[in-house]
């Protein structure tokens, strides 16, 4: 492939003699644009047209917004000066080779869900370097193996698509990933990825088998040629700071015929019950996920629903809860059995999540008309009841619109070594808080006001409750707060301290270890961006 991307002797000679001729004529030299469309159509060997656009090409605008998910950043001033859509393997390859020949750094996108915005514009003040824009939107194939144990997922495969496929080839087999269908398998997986079977199975990125990614060089290296170290940065480590991960190789999880959903509204006095759920949920057998799902009117109500998921059929998850969390009091008629793939698209006051068939889980169109913000924390001792009526007194006097999810930590997920894979959030903690101010319209009207709100709500309230020194985050919901990469390209120990404030909180004690292999793997730091991994070179 290399060799195939080299420019020819002839298009260099003729780009130098276009120079010098440029130069000689008081004309401008061409466009990095244009050397990037040279190099590319060379080594393809045919036009580059329908794979590249720049922003004066038709298409340009509607692929960029095509997988924009949150609504601030649709008229972010920063833009990408090339556009790449790759339809096969070697387009990639070709994109990092000319990227770096031509001197300009790529932004990687699979479904365009990262909170920030970075796998689309820079988070730069003043709008970042110029970069292209590789978006993994066509190479999306998803093909389970013959005795259907693994599958080969693409980047570019939506959650929703992975579902679908795996659900039409067998209804026993899943994978443990988040819930959102739109979410693009590249950066979920790279980053974690939390769902309702993490009790059970672990992240995502724990069902990783295999990998194929293209490197800083342009090569395509798998688990065997990339080497250990390589395959356990990206199973967590975030993709976008390694290389270009083209597929994961995963490992299908067990389902029973019937699993069990309730969706338990206990919005009145709910205190005293989040409060005993905190010291239960976390150890309820593996099958079982009861996330607390905080809502805020912005009018000064606050709704509470108990999100419950049971790999298994209702009587026996009534039994679980008869004796486990009794104060629940679930009604029979309240929860209902149904087919794993079912459950796949059923929510019952939520329309976003709602899937009327299984083919509506391909559709990858963006589906929040929102813009919004979030952070997050994990929790690690029960929060007393003083500290649950302090939040509640926030929350109830807030005009905003908030939306707090506490899943549940335990099972599988105390049951692997924090330094397993770069997500190093196990043993010890016993929920989870993903924290979501979200307005219409818009995006940038409110931003300040909103992201203030929830910046206090985070440092002002949370504080005492959450996990401490560091205090945790998680890569799939990237947070600039936590403090950025303010060079681009940056190397050295300078980065390497620099990056440490908000690495260790994502990473804690796996943040050296990705340092040290991002220095092995890509030392120039040429797949950096604003919380990528800086490269550590050890003597
Ligand atoms: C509405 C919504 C629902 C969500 N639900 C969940 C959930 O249930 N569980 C959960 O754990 N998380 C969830 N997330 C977070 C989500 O997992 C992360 O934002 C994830 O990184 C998104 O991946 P993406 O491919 O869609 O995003 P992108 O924006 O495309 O990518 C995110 C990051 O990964 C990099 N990247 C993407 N593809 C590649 C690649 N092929 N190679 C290298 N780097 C790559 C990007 O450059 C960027 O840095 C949700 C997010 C949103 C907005």
């Amino acid at each position: 492939m290399t060799s195939n991307t080299t420019l020819s002797l002839s298009t260099i000679l003729l780009l130098l003699l276009s120079e010098l001729v440029f130069l000689d004529a008081g004309i401008q030299l061409p466009t990095p644009e244009s050397l990037f469309k040279i190099c590319f159509s060379d080594a393809i060997n045919y036009s580059a047209d329908d794979v590249v656009y720049t922003p004066d090409t038709e298409g340009y605008t509607d692929i960029l917004l095509s997988s924009v998910n949150n609504n601030v950043f649709i008229n972010s001033s920063s833009k990408p000066l090339i556009l790449v859509v790759p339809t096969n393997e070697s387009h990639v390859q070709t994109t990092v080779v000319c990227g770096k020949r031509i001197g300009i750094r790529l932004r990687i996108r699979s479904g365009g869900h990262d909170y920030e915005g970075l796998s689309y514009r820079s988070a730069l003040k003043y709008g970042g370097p110029p970069f292209i824009l590789l978006d993994l939107n066509r190479l999306r194939s998803v093909s389970v193996d013959s005795d259907g144990n693994e599958a080969w997922v693409d980047s570019g495969a939506t959650l929703g698509e992975m579902y679908y496929t795996l659900a039409k080839s067998n209804p026993n087999r899943a994978f443990p990933a988040g819930f959102f269908k739109t979410v693009g398998v590249g950066g979920h997986v790279s980053g974690g990825g939390i769902g309702a079977l993490w009790r059970m199975y672990g992240l995502a990125s724990d069902n990783v088998v295999d990998c194929r990614l293209v490197d800083v060089h342009g090569r395509i290296l798998d688990r065997e040629s990339m080497g250990e170290d390589l395959f356990w940065a990206v199973r967590g480590g975030g993709g976008a700071s390694f290389g270009v991960i083209l597929s994961f190789k995963i490992k299908l999880v067990k389902i029973p015929d019937s699993v069990t959903i309730c969706y338990l509204d206990r919005s009145k006095d709910p205190l005293e019950l989040i409060h005993r759920w905190q010291y239960v949920a976390y150890m309820l057998p593996k099958e079982v996920f009861i996330s607390v799902i905080v809502k805020t009117s912005g009018t000064g109500s606050v709704g509470v629903t108990f999100r419950c998921f049971f790999l298994g059929g209702k009587e026996k998850f009534l039994e679980i809860l008869s004796s486990e969390l009794p104060e629940l009091n679930v009604g029979k008629d309240e929860c209902l059995s149904m087919s794993w793939s079912e459950s796949l698209q059923y929510h019952p006051d939520d329309e976003v999540y709602v899937n009327r068939t299984l083919e509506e889980l391909l559709d990858r169109r963006p589906q929040l008309d929102i813009s919004f913000k979030g952070k997050y924390d994990f929790v690690k001792k029960p929060i007393a009841m003083d500290g649950l009526k302090n939040m509640w007194s926030e929350l109830s006097s807030t005009d905003q619109i908030v939306h707090m999810e506490l899943d549940p930590s335990g099972g599988m997920m105390h049951e692997i070594a924090e330094s397993e894979t770069p997500y190093p959030h196990r043993s010890g903690v016993i929920y989870k808080i993903l924290y979501l101010v979200y307005w219409g319209g818009n995006g940038r009207k409110k931003l300040e006001e909103n992201t203030e709100w929830i910046r206090s709500f985070y440092e002002n309230v949370m504080t005492p409750y959450v996990s401490s020194d560091p205090r945790c985050a998680y890569i799939n919901v990237k947070d600039l707060d936590l403090g950025i990469n303010t060079k681009v390209g940056n190397t050295g120990i300078e980065a390497f301290q620099e990056s440490k404030v908000w690495g260790e909180k994502y990473f804690k004690g796996n943040y050296e270890r990705l340092a040290i292999v991002k220095g092995k793997v890509d030392p120039e730091n040429y797949f950096w961006n604003e919380q990528s991994i800086p490269p550590l070179v050890l003597a």
